[in-house]
C-alpha cells in the first residue's frame, strides 16, 4: 500500500470518446495530479445503462474508446489505476448500503439530476436506476476512500451528496461525533475521509450550441479525436447573432469562453487583444476568431490524435483489455478492503471472502 493521498474521478461511456469539456474540466487536473496522488480513474459503464440500456454493444465500444482517449491524453495505467465499474462488486454492494443513508427526496432534488432529465429529454419515463446512479456515484468514490475528486462544476452536487454519505456513515457506524469537523473524521475513527471536489481550470465549458454544457449526449461536443477539419467545421457552426466585425461583441459568449480556455493559456497577450477588439467591435469578425481558435485547439489535439491513432484496430483493443485487467485487479484489492471495513462497522460481516 502506498502512502500517497488518493484521488478518484471518472467518465461515463455514453459516447465513443471524450471532448474538450472533459479536457479543461477534468483531464488536465488528472494529468497534473497523477504524479503526486495515488490516482483511480473510473469508467462508469454500469451508469451508462441508465440512459442506454438498449445499446449494450455501444456501451462496450464507448468503454474501449474512452480508455483509448485516456491513454492518448497521457493517463498512465502503470502509475494510476484504471477502474472498470462493472468488475468491482464492492461498488454495487456499497451502493445498496449507502442508499439507506440518503433521503429519497434529497436524491430527487439533486440539481444535476434535474438538469440531466431536462437536457437529455428523459421526461418522466426514466428508469428507477437513473436517480439511483447518484447514490452509485457515492459508492464509486468512497470505495477508494479518496481525498480529492477532480470534476467539472456539474458534478459538485454529486460530490456534496457523497460527502453527506461519508459524514453520516462515519457518525452512524464509526462513532464519530456530530461536531467533529469533516477534515478530522479519519483521526476521530471514521472509515471514510470526507472527499473534496477539485474543479478544473474551466468549470463548465459551453458546447457549440452556445448555451448548454458541452456534453457527450447533447450533440454539441468537439471530441478529442475529431479531425482537424471537423474541429474547424464544428467551430464554424457556432452562431453568436453578431452581424459584422464592427458590431460590439459579447465578451462572455461561447467564442470568448473558448478564447479563454484555449488561447489564453498559451498566449495571454493575444487572448486579451482578441477580447478587447471583439468587445469594442474593432474590426474582428467571428470568422477570424473561429479560425484562430481552430488553430489553437488543433495544436492542443494533434499529439493526442497521433497517440490515439497508434491504438486503432485489434492491437489497440487488445492493449485496452490488458489495461482493464491490470486496473480491475488493483482496484478490487482496495474496494474489497473498504467493503470489508464498512461491513465490519455495520456489524454485517459474517464470512471472509476473496476476489480475483
Ligand atoms: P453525459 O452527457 O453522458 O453526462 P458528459 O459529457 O457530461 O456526458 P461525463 O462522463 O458525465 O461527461 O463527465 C465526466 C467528467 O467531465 C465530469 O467530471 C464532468 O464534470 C466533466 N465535464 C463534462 N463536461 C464538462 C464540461 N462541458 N465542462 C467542464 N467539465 C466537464
Ligand atoms: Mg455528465
Amino acid at each position: 500500500m502506498t502512502a500517497k493521498p488518493r484521488i478518484l474521478t471518472g467518465d461515463t461511456p455514453t459516447s465513443t470518446g471524450l471532448h474538450l469539456g472533459h479536457y479543461v474540466g477534468s483531464l488536465e487536473n488528472r494529468l497534473a495530479l497523477q504524479e503526486q496522488y495515488d490516482s483511480y480513474f473510473l469508467i462508469a459503464n454500469v451508469h451508462a445503462f441508465t440512459t442506454m440500456a438498449d445499446k449494450p454493444e455501444q456501451i462496450r465500444a464507448n468503454t474501449i474508446g474512452i480508455i483509448k482517449d485516456w491513454l492518448a491524453v497521457g493517463l498512465d495505467p502503470d502509475r494510476s489505476t484504471f477502474v472498470l465499474q462493472s468488475e468491482i462488486p464492492a461498488i454495487a454492494e456499497l451502493t445498496f448500503f449507502f442508499a439507506m443513508l440518503i433521503p429519497f427526496n434529497k436524491v430527487m432534488r439533486n440539481p444535476t439530476l434535474k438538469t440531466e432529465i431536462e437536457t437529455k429529454g428523459l421526461g418522466d419515463s426514466y428508469p428507477f436506476g437513473f436517480p439511483m446512479y447518484a447514490v452509485g456515484q457515492c459508492a464509486d468514490i468512497l470505495a477508494f476512500r479518496p481525498e480529492l475528486v477532480p470534476v467539472g462544476e456539474d458534478q459538485e452536487a454529486h460530490i456534496e451528496m457523497c460527502r453527506d454519505v461519508a459524514l453520516k456513515f462515519n457518525q452512524q457506524y464509526c462513532g464519530v461525533g456530530n461536531r467533529v469537523p469533516a477534515a478530522e473524521h479519519v483521526q476521530a475513527g471514521g472509515l471514510f475521509p470526507i472527499p473534496a471536489a477539485k474543479v478544473g481550470r474551466v468549470a463548465r465549458l459551453a458546447g457549440i450550441d452556445g448555451t448548454n454544457k458541452m456534453s457527450k449526449s447533447l450533440g454539441n461536443a468537439i471530441f478529442l479525436y475529431d479531425s482537424a477539419k471537423d474541429v474547424q467545421k464544428k467551430l464554424n457552426k457556432i452562431t453568436t447573432g453578431r452581424q459584422s466585425p464592427n458590431e460590439p461583441g459579447d465578451g462572455n459568449n461561447v467564442l470568448m469562453q473558448y478564447v479563454d480556455a484555449f488561447i489564453a493559456g498559451g498566449d495571454p497577450a493575444r487572448a486579451a487583444e482578441i477580447k478587447r477588439r471583439y468587445v469594442a467591435g474593432d474590426n474582428l469578425g467571428d470568422g477570424h476568431v473561429k479560425a484562430e481558435l481552430g488553430e489553437a485547439i488543433n495544436r492542443l489535439l494533434e499529439p493526442m490524435r497521433a497517440r490515439r491513432a497508434t491504438l486503432d484496430g485489434p492491437a489497440g483493443d487488445q492493449r485496452v483489455m490488458e489495461v482493464i485487467a491490470q486496473g480491475v485487479k488493483r482496484a478490487n484489492v482496495v474496494a474489497e478492503e473498504t467493503l470489508t471495513l464498512a461491513k465490519k462497522a455495520m456489524k454485517a460481516d459474517f464470512v471472509h471472502r476473496t476476489i480475483g
